[in-house]
């Protein structure tokens, strides 16, 4: 598939911090309760770190007590993709940003209402947009 933004590694590398790379190019996962909003209240939309794309709303996150930040939809289904990961000997599902690739967490069945899935997403693969007060 097509994506519109393309990049080398050494690209992102430049770009990204050494925790943003590692978590959104190299897929890895931040230990639980580091991340800067896995606690957060605040309002407003949630970007991918990497290129900014708008992926979840604080509307629909939702206090998950597993040390990520977590929301039950994105903002839409075509700004994020989700593809099987069988690594770590664990089937899940990754979700990933739609504009460029870049690996934002995993989704998993057991979320609240409505939709009744939980999106575990490292705070290090986001950024937030404040709503203006
Ligand atoms: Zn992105």
């Amino acid at each position: 598939m097509k994506r519109k933004i393309e990049k080398t590694e050494d690209q992102w590398k430049q770009e990204l911090s050494p925790e943003q790379f590692h978590i959104c190019i190299e897929k890895g996962t931040e230990r639980p309760f580091t991340g800067k909003y896995h606690n957060s209240k605040e309002e407003g939309v949630y970007q991918c770190a990497a290129c900014g794309n708008a992926v979840f709303d604080s509307n629909t996150k939702f206090e998950s007590g597993t040390g990520w930040p977590s929301f039950y939809q994105p903002i839409s289904g075509e700004n994020v993709e989700t593809e099987e990961d069988r690594t770590h000997g664990m089937r899940r599902t990754e979700v990933m940003c739609s504009s460029c690739g870049a690996h934002l967490g995993h989704v998993f069945n057991d979320g609240p209402r409505p939709t009744g899935l939980r999106y575990c997403i490292n705070s290090a693969a986001l950024k937030l947009d404040s709503k203006e007060k």
